[in-house]
């Protein structure tokens, strides 16, 4: 362990920084090498300048300030706006061996007071701190204490962002107060005036910007049409028992309708919502983190700043505001590099709701824009992945092969017929009803609404039985963004004609429409990703998995800080047995293989010895049932395995028990069998032999005890 007593460290210059940076990097996080621009970002912050990076959610940020927190002599103050989630980043520090704390109003004053103390003796690295609690530190906000301000999610700083917090807006005191002290801005919104907002209220105008791909490949995304979203939800999670996620709902109700359907199927689940007070949201995020419970279902607050690296998908239950929140919320899935899915429901309706959220608010313009491009994506014919990351300024060459696009591309077919149906129903309607009832009266349905209306007198009544309502929906939904027709929202939805309606009422123009995609592709497309990764009860990874379960209820802390399922996947494949070949696995650093490498290097050995053991086995059986098959009496294969005639009987029967086809009653005969099978009742079935030898006052062979068993087990005749 390293002396963080800075007088030893100190006087540090810059070329021993550099040297230093790698072999950091793996003591105490357990990588090998740095992600995309870390490296870059790390020497900047080094050499005491300040910085501003954006990177996506789960792209690594904090490694870029808690590295130089280590080389730096001092303490490194990190801002972070949830108290509720600093003790869960303490703790993964902790884990590694790093010398971080907390401060907030949670803490007794004589724990504040202890934790003053630490930074000036020069004991902390790292200080966790809410805004709020900032005015608590002045007695070390100095430059002899304070190494670099780190200020996380620092997007909450502006109006323009999407998690707006006034606690924020006073942080440019810090950079007055320690104007020699580098600060680092960290946030996943690219969003331009955002970042300028950022750089002036922090005052830092000189900022070096880092701008991290914000690609992230192991995320699958899909969209679907939101009809019986339970439903499908259900199918989902049903395909994927023990995985942990997380559901966003625009509406308190949804996320308790869920949970309750959810627990009704067995599944463990929680709502997470603005109603509950502190204490419980405090405990549904920590069971979800100590995976006690397996799907949370959340209003937008829930999940910002969350470290738990093995959400293995995220559903969004209704359309998303902008793409910005979007792609924060699907970046909490997948923090370790597996894949990982994020799913969409898209639904008119939504975009219904939304758009009235957003109409009289002071930024009208700019909601309704972002909207509008939140839209777009959902409805996309092409691959999504790259109209994602066009929005955050990235050009993607090729297609991703990672989105329901891209795996599914839409057939497209000459759709006019239908488009002229939908167009002159709306016609024959008078443009006065929503996209439902028009489909009603093509579909000629009976309900109340429509008769009462007399729909059915009117001459495309009936004219579409022929295709289901949900395709009527899917093609609807493509001539609106084809601009054929218009939903009126100002009009209670009703859909309208165009002037391009004209063109293909009279035949002027071709409507190409995709077709949907069918229930069954669907469900095969699933079956496809799933095949790709079977996780067997018994693999290595399961035996793992286990003992850091073991290790985090021992401990208390939530098991992917233990180890990640990435550094598992890892140790499956590698299977290391000492501590050498350990520290090369990605995720082991110097404190884990101290604490619990010889725990996992142990499982790995037992694991590869029961193997081998199993293999011999199924060898030596084998070997007999092959020259068995060859014609060879018990004698001859005896002589030629070099075994005793018993060994090979005992053989033959485990390969009868097994379902080999195997003539047994050629080598015990009925009467025997009926004899060892009162014997099995009379002594209660016991487990070993020698109870039915000395049954049979040792007149019984074993091999022969041994065989009439295996035909009494496998014809169950007891
Ligand atoms: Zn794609």
């Amino acid at each position: 362990m390293i002396n963080f007593d800075h007088r030893t460290i100190s006087p540090i210059t810059m070329p021993d920084f550099q040297n230093e940076l790698h072999p950091y990097l793996k003591k105490y996080f357990g990588f090998d090498s740095f992600r995309d621009q870390q490296e870059e970002i790390i020497t900047s912050v080094l050499k005491k300048k300040d910085c501003l990076v954006i990177m996506p959610t789960g792209g690594g940020k904090s490694i870029c300030f808690q590295l130089p927190a280590l080389l730096f002599k001092g303490t490194t103050l990190v801002i972070s706006p949830l108290i509720a989630l600093m003790k869960d980043q303490v703790d993964g520090l902790k884990a590694n061996g790093i010398p971080a704390d907390f401060f907030n109003s949670s803490q007794s004053a004589e724990e504040q007071q202890k934790i003053l103390e630490s930074v000036q003796e020069g004991k902390l690295k790292l200080l966790y701190v809410a805004p709020e609690s900032l005015q608590g530190l002045s007695p070390i906000l100095k430059e002899e204490y304070i190494s670099c301000v780190a200020v996380d999610e620092a997007h909450c700083i502006s109006s323009w962002g999407h998690d707006f917090r006034p606690s924020y807006q006073q942080l440019g005191f810090l950079k007055s107060t320690l104007p020699l002290t580098p600060v680092i801005a960290l946030t996943a919104t690219a969003d331009k005036a955002t970042r300028q907002d950022i750089m002036v209220q922090l005052k830092i105008p000189k900022a070096k910007q880092f701008l991290a791909s914000f690609d992230r490949k192991n995320i699958a995304l899909e969209v679907r049409p939101a009809h019986d979203r339970v439903s499908q939800i259900l199918q989902f999670i049903k395909g994927r028992p023990n995985e942990s996620g997380i559901i966003y709902c625009l509406s308190r109700k949804s996320t308790e309708t869920l949970v309750e359907k959810f627990l009704d199927n067995g599944i463990k689940a929680a709502a997470y919502h603005a109603g509950l007070d502190f204490d419980s949201r405090n405990k549904v995020q920590e069971n979800f983190i100590f995976d006690k419970t397996q799907i949370v279902c959340a209003t937008i607050a829930f999940g910002m700043g969350i470290d738990k690296s093995n959400v293995r998908w995220v559903i969004h239950y209704n359309m998303p505001k902008n793409i910005e929140g979007y792609y924060q919320e699907i970046g909490r899935s997948g923090r370790d590099g597996l894949p990982a899915q994020a799913l969409l429901f898209h639904s008119y309706g939504d975009v219904i709701q939304l758009q009235r959220f957003a109409s009289g608010a002071a930024n009208e313009e700019v909601q309704l824009a972002k909207l509008d491009r939140m839209k777009q994506f959902s409805e996309a014919s092409t691959c999504r992945r790259k109209i994602l990351l066009s929005y955050f300024g990235e050009f993607l060459g090729e297609d991703c092969g990672n989105c329901d696009v891209c795996k599914n591309p839409p057939q497209f077919f000459d759709g006019t017929i239908i488009a002229q149906k939908i167009l002159s129903t709306i016609a024959r309607l008078k443009e006065a009803e929503a996209t439902g009832m028009v489909i009603d009266v093509l579909r000629g349905a009976q309900n109340a609404a429509v008769l009462d209306k007399n729909y059915q007198e009117i001459k495309t009544y009936g004219i579409g039985k022929d295709i289901s309502w949900t395709d009527w929906q899917h093609y609807a939904i493509q001539l609106i963004n084809q601009g054929f027709c218009e939903i009126a929202f100002h009009k209670n939805n009703v859909l309208q004609l165009t002037p391009y309606s004209k063109e293909v009422l009279f035949g002027k123009t071709r409507v190409m429409l995709s077709k949907p995609i069918k229930k069954e592709e669907r469900l095969a497309l699933e079956k496809e990703q799933k095949a790709k990764k079977p996780v067997s009860k018994n693999s290595l990874f399961e035996r793992l998995g286990q003992l850091r379960f073991q290790i985090s209820l021992e401990e208390n802390i939530p098991a992917y800080l233990v180890f990640n399922d990435a550094t598992l996947k890892e140790m499956e494949a590698e299977r290391p047995t000492s501590e050498e070949e350990l520290m090369e696995i990605n995720g082991v650093g110097q404190r884990k293989l101290e604490v619990y490498g010889d725990l996992f290097i142990q499982e790995i050995k037992a694991f590869q010895a029961e193997k081998v053991k199993k293999k011999k086995k199924s060898h030596t059986y084998q070997e007999t049932y092959e020259l068995y098959k060859k014609g060879k009496s018990i004698e001859e294969i005896a002589e030629l395995r070099n075994l005793k005639p018993t060994t090979i009987f005992s053989h033959l029967a485990k390969l009868y028990s097994d379902g080999k086809d195997v003539a047994i009653y050629e080598f015990v005969d009925k009467e025997t069998i009926e004899l060892v099978a009162k014997a099995k009742k009379a002594l209660e079935a016991p487990e070993a032999l020698k109870p039915y030898y000395e049954y049979f006052e040792e007149k019984l062979e074993y091999s022969t005890i041994r065989l009439a068993l295996s035909v009494i087990e496998k014809e169950e005749i007891l």
